[in-house]
């Protein structure tokens, strides 16, 4: 059995997704800013494909944006609004993917603003009444909280702290990689100014994404060059990309419900299993939790033990890709700087399992199985 368990890495290509662009690699090749026969009919599908995505997020598509990834997006979405809007604070957590937090971090290191880092438990959820704190001693705030967790799996409460930010007039971004194509957003429920999407996350192309940014909120471009975009992103668009994540959110949402049901049925297997045959093992911050995570992750959390050290190696040799993760063990070996932040047990080890639409119950047996065979659980 070959088995992949790293959907929160990246997604397989959705063959449905390859077809849609296919045409756009073979015959329609034009330059959308060209204003000929061959441009009109590339700049149509863009356009296209922005009507596509805004419709299913409920935005207009004057507010989508198209980008190389999410990491460009967040990026844009921070550098432009503090250095556009003025902003002199920001506030993230210690938990943010590093697209955001070394952006913050950039931006802090540049003298642009004074960076706060929000609390959080053990288990890593958010401390919203020190938002609460801080947004009201430091006005014109930018927020950067992300949905969900790419680790640990946590889901944050986006819509309470949408709320929090309008009520104190913060600028509110919120890196929704991982959930954008797994959950329904609505930005016209939601008090959020970006959201991000990358199509590669929700088995469109690598190479793609996009930035919802809501209308009034004019913020520079991160990439200078030509009218591109509107003058919101200079460089000739990733046509094919584009046509791509516009079909790949297409049959994300046209198939959500199923699949959610599919993946938190392997989910509740997974836990259950390795409860029953993996001695001491434990789940890293709300990770087991339904409620409260991403149905697409599950991090692993094995007791202290001399096989942690070769842990993904032995699953490896077994065809089984998953992504690590361990709590800082000495300088040398920075680790997971998210682990790090919930003072996780650098002794024990770390598996993320991220599961899609393609896996299967007996994958997930398999990779039970191969573990118990590693850290089994004596019968009492
Ligand atoms: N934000 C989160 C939460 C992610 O998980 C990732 C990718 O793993 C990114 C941002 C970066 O996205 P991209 O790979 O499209 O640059």
């Amino acid at each position: 059995m070959n088995v992949y368990f790293d959907n929160a890495a990246t997604t397989p290509l959705d063959p449905e997704v390859l077809d849609a662009m296919l045409p756009f690699m073979r015959e329609h090749f034009g330059n959308p800013s060209s204003i000929h026969g061959h441009g009109r009919q590339v700049r149509a599908a863009i356009e296209n494909a922005r009507k596509t995505i805004a419709h299913l997020i409920n935005a207009a598509p004057a507010e989508i944006v198209f980008t190389s990834c999410g990491t460009e997006a967040d990026n844009y979405a921070a550098s432009g609004s503090v250095k556009t809007l003025g902003l002199k604070h920001g506030i993230t957590s210690q938990l943010e993917h590093h697209a955001v937090l070394h952006t913050m971090q950039a931006l802090e290191k540049c003298g642009d603003i004074q960076l706060s880092y929000l609390r959080h438990d053990a288990q890593g959820r958010l401390d919203l009444e020190h938002l609460e704190e801080l947004l009201a001693t430091h006005p014109r705030t930018f927020v950067s909280l992300m949905h969900a967790n790419n680790e640990i799996g946590n889901l944050n409460d986006i819509v309470t702290i949408g709320d929090i930010c309008a009520r104190h007039n913060a600028v509110f971004h919120t890196d929704t990689v991982q959930t954008m194509g797994h959950y329904r957003h609505d930005v016209q429920k939601l008090k959020a100014n970006f959201l991000v999407g990358s199509a590669h996350k929700f088995h469109g192309p690598k190479g793609v994404g996009f930035l919802y940014r809501r209308s009034g909120l004019a913020v520079d471009s991160l990439i200078h060059g030509g009218s591109q975009e509107r003058n919101q992103r200079a460089g000739t668009e990733n046509v094919y990309g584009i046509v791509g994540l516009a079909k790949a959110l297409e049959i994300a949402y046209r198939d959500m419900a199923a699949h959610q049901r599919h993946i938190q049925g392997l989910k509740d297997r997974f836990i259950e299993k390795l409860r029953a045959e993996v001695d001491g093992v434990e789940f890293n911050g709300t990770s087991a939790d339904a409620d409260h995570s991403l149905y697409t992750v599950l991090s692993v959390s094995l007791p202290p033990s001399e096989l942690n050290e070769m842990l993904l190696f032995n699953l490896d040799i077994n065809h089984i890709s998953v992504s690590g993760g361990s709590a800082c063990t000495s300088g040398a070996n920075a680790g997971s700087h998210v682990l790090n932040a919930l003072n996780c047990d650098p002794a024990r080890g770390t598996i993320r399992f991220s599961m899609s639409k393609y896996n299967t119950e007996e994958e997930v047996d398999y990779a039970v199985e191969q573990l118990a065979k590693m850290y089994r659980k004596v019968p009492a």
